[in-house]
């Protein structure tokens, strides 16, 4: 199947509760409205509250499932953060469909001799740590799924390093490594699977600030690469696990 030119049903999220983490901005941002739009209860996370209350409306005006709003700083989350996270989860819905962990910061484009640690303990806390403490603390609701995907984002220099991407590149690395390790410990659960979604470069304020010298309009809007997301996320990609897409 040509996974790009994916066409969901129009019902394919019905009754499902997908987190969906920087759901305030760019890839985030559409994939919280098209799953919705799917018939699904999205559990709108981000760090910027102003943003996500833009979104929540935006859904609501659509006449999708009412979403929810869950604010959390990434870089700087506790334990206790997590727990609480879990036990509003736990108490609002009982059990989580699916996860997109798309939150992602670029750090700077410098060479490893000059690249500030600040910036790198940012960049792994954000774009690694997270959505490793994230999964293993929501695991036992995603185990009350009868069919649930998480879905990590990985990049183009997740799977090849290139010089002046620091942080970023080995950031994503440990996401293919991750979603990986945690395909194959839990591969006699068929109703788990975990898998990487490589976005390919998109139209987003990220991209932008990796790339200041092009023109944005000749790369796809977040909105066109949704396809490979729906798949994932949805009952058509039941059984796959551990595997790794380009939604290019
Ligand atoms: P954007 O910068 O447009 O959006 C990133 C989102 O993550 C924002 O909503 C942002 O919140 C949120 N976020 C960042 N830091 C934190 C934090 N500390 N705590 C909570 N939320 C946070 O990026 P894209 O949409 O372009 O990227 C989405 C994902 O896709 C990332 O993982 C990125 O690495 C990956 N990717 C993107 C590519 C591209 O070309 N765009 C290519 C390859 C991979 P806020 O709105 O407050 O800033």
């Amino acid at each position: 199947m040509d996974i790009k030119n994916y066409q969901p049903a129009s019902d394919l999220l019905k009754d499902r509760v997908i987190l969906v983490t920087g759901s305030g901005d760019g890839i985030g941002r559409a994939a919280a409205i098209n799953f919705a739009l799917h018939g699904a209860t999205v559990v709108l996370h981000g760090r910027n509250i102003n943003k996500l209350e833009v979104i929540y409306d935006e859904i609501e005006g659509l006449g999708a499932p009412q979403p929810a709003i869950l604010p959390l700083q990434l870089s700087s989350a506790s334990a206790i953060d997590y727990e609480l996270l879990v036990n509003t989860l736990e108490k609002q819905f009982g059990r989580l469909d699916g996860i997109l962990h798309n939150a992602g910061i670029l750090g700077e484009r410098v060479a490893l001799a000059d690249y500030p640690v600040d910036v790198w303990d940012d960049v792994l806390n954000v774009n690694l740590r997270a959505p490793f403490v994230l999964t293993q603390a929501l695991l036992p609701l995603l185990r009350r799924s009868d069919s649930a995907s998480v879905i990590f984002t990985s990049s183009g220099v997740g799977q090849e390093a290139r010089p002046l991407w620091g942080a970023y590149c080995v950031s994503k690395f440990g996401t293919e490594a991750l979603s990986q390790i945690f395909a194959a410990e839990h591969a006699g659960e068929d109703n788990i699977r975990f898998n990487c979604i490589n976005p390919g470069g998109t139209r987003t304020a990220m991209r932008a600030k990796a790339y200041p010298d092009e023109d944005p309009k000749t790369r796809p809007t977040p909105e066109e690469i949704m396809p490979t997301y729906l798949y994932l996320m949805g009952k058509d990609s039941h059984g796959i696990s551990g595997q790794s897409f380009d939604a290019q």
